[in-house]
């Protein structure tokens, strides 16, 4: 496994690949790597030769009250984590490289997609994320990119740069990788105590409980999400939004369509903690 950090070393591996007629996937993650990672690699092996994973706390998407400091980095695990799944190179870029030091003129700018869920509530972060991508497709030029479910609206943001900004690459949705209790993996859950891991799974159950009613018709939901927030309150949550949104544009839904297709996606902090999770379904 080749393990580069510069800009000249990761595009030389990816041109003489490509010149080779290998198709290059590529797998972005800020390490502290696990299950979810895991089935973004083995989608990427089914569509492509070569295997890229990068592995880089990006600074330019953490707020100043959140835990960039704290973020868990463990990259003599995951560099083994690669070499066991059979990963062709990991770059592991330095802030150094990814940004420099030079003053900068430009930034992203989002729009709509970036107006709820995490977008509403962590101001800056998909700012930071479509500027780290970005560079990071310019970089490394796969093939192909895999990005997960359980970061939908990350999703939706890269998909639409990649159409705008005309990346020349196709992009694939990984499912979400959960625990057998149903918790959504995550490098955070390794911030849960032992209490908080027994009641985490309760946010994913209160979830299903919401779209199994939606399910049997029930078309204006906003009581529903209301009445499941606080039971989610009573066992220690802290809800940041809990709610049905369009696939496409993001924006809440209160009266759903049916065989329409929605996400609802939730956020909520169970001590320092924040969890995210999805379910997409249709109506
Ligand atoms: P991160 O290292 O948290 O930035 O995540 C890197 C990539 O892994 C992103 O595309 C995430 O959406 C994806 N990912 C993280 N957790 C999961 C999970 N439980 N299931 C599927 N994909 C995941």
């Amino acid at each position: 496994m080749n393990v580069v950090s510069t800009i000249s070393e990761i595009r030389s591996v990816v041109k003489q690949l490509q010149l080779k007629e290998q198709k290059v996937a590529f797998v972005p993650t800020m390490g502290a790597l696990h299950g979810g990672h895991l089935s973004l690699i083995q989608l990427a092996k089914k569509v492509a030769d070569h295997i890229v994973v990068s592995i880089y706390v990006n600074p330019e998407q953490f707020g100043p009250a959140e835990d960039f400091g704290s973020y868990p980095r463990t990259l003599e695990r995951d560099l083994e984590f690669c070499i066991q799944e059979n990963v062709g190179t990991v770059f592991t870029p330095s802030d150094e490289v990814m940004y420099g030091n030079e003053e900068k003129f430009f930034r992203i700018e989002i729009d709509v997609l970036n107006e709820h869920l995490d977008g509403g509530s962590r101001p800056g972060y998909f700012q930071g994320i479509a500027l780290v991508v970005n560079k990071l497709f310019n970089i490394v030029q796969p093939d192909v990119a895999v990005f997960g479910q359980k970061d939908y609206q990350q999703f939706q943001v890269i998909q639409e740069m990649v159409n705008e900004f005309n990346h020349d690459l196709e992009l694939i949705m990984a499912p979400i990788e959960r625990a057998e209790d149903g918790l959504a993996l995550s490098s955070r859950n390794a911030y849960l105590s032992e209490t908080e891991k027994a009641i985490a799974p309760l946010l994913f159950k209160k979830m299903q409980e919401s779209v199994a009613e939606i399910h049997k018709g029930l078309l204006k939901p906003e009581s529903l999400l209301s009445r499941k927030q606080k039971d989610l309150e009573a066992k220690g949550f802290k809800n940041d939004y809990f709610n049905v949104y369009s696939m496409d544009r993001l924006q809440p839904v209160s009266k759903l369509s049916k065989k329409e297709t929605y996400i609802l996606a939730a956020a909520a902090y169970l001590g320092k903690t924040r969890l995210i999770d999805n379910i997409i379904f249709e109506c």
